[in-house]
């Protein structure tokens, strides 16, 4: 099943994931959705919470010519690194548009578990070694303008701030989408959009202004809807 990939802007990438402590059936279609998810984005590597899920599970393809070298992993960590580096232009399926030259460990050593609980020690270099790391970042909720330098970083402002707006306008449609469905009080939905403000009903036209992202949503809107006082579904 291919699954949304979520770009920047959405908080799960921010997000460190969770420890994965059942190695089941479900851990397995998890890791088969996301290698399908990410051949079909022409990515090298995926982490499930750039798939909105907050687990500590990553797939990777860092085939070559020479060798196949497909990875399904669960809970992996760097566990030694050399000191020597290597820059290599990344690119990140939750920034679309952007590649960037990033350092890194040359060679690195990773503990994980495979999708059967079977511990697993990773001796990496090459383009296995940038993929295990990029991705291992995504899961501790380190995203990779953070591996940027800040002058190469400021050259990416602008489509940074392009990428973070458009995903922050559909988190706060999908918001009110879904109050849509909660508010089964008598107001039509134009009258009454609750779920956008902390929980609350705030009126249709101030939550509209806060979707087109033309004031900040301070979080206080302007009091509960006559329609619907009190606590919000
Ligand atoms: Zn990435």
């Amino acid at each position: 099943m291919i699954l949304e990939i979520k770009k920047y802007g959405d908080p799960v990438l921010r997000k460190k994931a969770e420890t994965v402590k059942v190695f089941d059936a479900e851990l397995k279609k998890l890791c088969n959705d996301m290698l399908e998810t990410m051949y079909e984005a022409g990515g090298m590597g995926l982490a499930a919470n750039q798939i909105g899920i907050s687990k500590s599970v990553i797939v990777l393809d860092a085939s070559t010519k020479d060798s196949t070298i497909v990875m399904a992993l669960a809970n992996p960590e760097v566990s030694g690194s050399s000191k020597e580096k290597e820059e290599f232009e990344e690119g990140c399926l939750s920034f679309p548009g952007i590649t960037e030259k990033i350092s890194r460990p040359k060679e690195i050593k990773v503990k994980a578990f495979d999708p059967d609980g079977n511990e697993l020690l990773i001796e990496a270099s090459g383009l296995l070694a940038i993929i295990l790391q990029h991705e291992i970042d995504h899961i501790n909720g380190v995203i990779f303008t953070d591996r940027m330098s800040p002058v190469r970083r400021m050259l990416h402002n602008k489509e940074l701030k392009e990428l973070k707006k458009n995903m922050e306008n559909k988190i706060n449609e999908n918001s009110l989408f879904r109050h849509t469905l909660l508010c089964r009080g008598p107001a039509k939905v134009a009258d009454c959009l609750r779920a956008y403000s902390g929980g609350r009903c705030i009126p249709a036209r101030q939550a509209q202004r806060q979707v087109n992202g033309k004031i900040p949503d301070s979080g206080k809107g302007s009091g509960a809807c006559r329609r619907h006082p009190g606590p919000s579904a």
